[in-house]
């Protein structure tokens, strides 16, 4: 038998079809009154929408919210909550926004209700990227955690399929290394071998299909659980990887996760057996590896770093990079190794 601790995270979630609806309810519980709502410049409609729902408690709509959460956006979004006197920040929208409401928090300990409309995840979790000087660094801290988090598949309706693949393969993404995580627990275990299945099943339909909210809604909930795993155990080599493309590289975040997630996956096969068992079960594939390959081009999402703007001569400064301050990982990182998995990440190769 193995030991193991396992703390879970204290956020409120409430979840289906229309419970967007419940937000005047869920600000009340939490006593605030004056909601600073946070989106991105696209997304600025779904954000004057939840200020609408709000009424005469919103103090504004902030709408620039952009990935990897510059250290210069992060002020800008603090200085005018401080400014408008906010008592919670409401983020509608994925990762980036949520972001953006985390970096307030960070230094002012307001609450979040956050309103994904990604698969992304970061809403279950008390961590944050922010990039300054070309580096995303990590943060992990409570208040960050947001207080409630409002799932409504409805919102991911308008979710194009070409945000919708990838944004599924980077929750995959999380429950992946949940599964050889150096703190993986029966819970979480249990929690992305179940989001991997979800996702995989549904997410050739949220592709197919836009308008099947059923799909939809298993998709967020597969995000769901692996938005869980993300924040209770710690990440390894693929998203070491991907912070260092995205925030060095500025390449997009959730793309990025779909092509590595392969090849990271087949770097650390032979380290984590049981792991690998358990992602090719819930893909019905015989491999993990090929599974989580074949799976990304069934939805037409990108394969190749080539094809999102990462260029050649940048993979010798990522891998050294990303070999830096590596994370825990069952494999240990040889330079060497990632060097010629970027390689095949670059290319888009089927994993061998
Ligand atoms: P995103 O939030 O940047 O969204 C991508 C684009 O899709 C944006 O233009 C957005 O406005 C649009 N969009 C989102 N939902 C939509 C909808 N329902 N309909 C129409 N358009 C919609 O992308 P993302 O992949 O969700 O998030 C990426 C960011 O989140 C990165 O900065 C990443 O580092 C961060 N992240 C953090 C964590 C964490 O735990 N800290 C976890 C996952 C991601």
């Amino acid at each position: 038998m193995r030991a193991f601790t396992y703390t879970a995270l204290p956020t409120r979630v409430v979840f289906g079809a229309g419970a967007l609806d419940k937000l005047g309810e869920e600000i009340e519980r939490l006593g605030a009154r004056r909601a600073l709502v946070l989106s991105t410049r696209e997304q600025r409609s779904a954000g004057e929408d939840v200020a609408r729902r709000l009424g005469s408690r919103a103090v504004g709509v902030y709408d620039k919210a952009v990935m990897h959460t510059p250290i210069e956006s992060a002020e800008d979004a603090r200085r005018l909550a401080a400014e408008l006197k906010a008592d919670c920040c409401v983020a509608i929208g994925g990762g980036s926004t949520t972001g953006l409401g985390k970096a307030i928090a960070l230094t002012s300990s307001l609450p979040i209700v956050a309103i994904p409309t990604t698969f992304a995840g970061s809403e279950m979790t008390p961590i944050q990227g922010i990039t300054a000087d070309g580096i995303k660094k990590t943060v992990r801290d409570m208040r960050l955690l947001p207080k409630t988090v409002i799932y409504d598949p409805t919102l991911l309706l308008t979710l194009p399929a070409r945000i919708a693949g990838p944004s599924g393969m980077n929750a995959i993404a999380h429950s992946v290394e949940a599964l050889y995580a150096q703190e993986a627990n029966p819970v979480t275990s249990l929690m992305a071998e179940e989001s991997i299945r979800a996702l995989g099943r549904s997410l050739p339909q949220v592709v197919r299909a836009p308008d099947d909210l059923e799909a939809r809604g298993e998709a967020l909930y597969g995000a769901w659980l692996a938005g869980i795993c993300l924040g209770t155990v710690g990440m390894a080599l693929h998203h070491k990887l991907c912070h260092t493309l995205g925030g060095s590289f500025n390449l997009p975040h959730a793309e990025t996760h779909t092509i590595v997630l392969p090849h990271a996956t087949r770097y650390n096969r032979d380290a984590a057996p049981e792991a690998m068992q358990r992602i090719a079960r819930a893909l019905g594939s015989s491999d993990a590896a090929t599974g989580l390959y074949d799976l990304a081009r069934s939805i037409g999402a990108p394969l190749a770093l080539k094809d999102i703007g990462m260029s050649a001569d940048g993979l010798d400064r990522a891998a050294e990079i990303a070999t830096m301050n590596p994370y825990w990982n069952p494999r240990p990182i040889e330079r060497s190794g990632i060097r010629a998995l970027l390689q095949d990440a670059w290319e888009g190769r089927r994993p061998a």
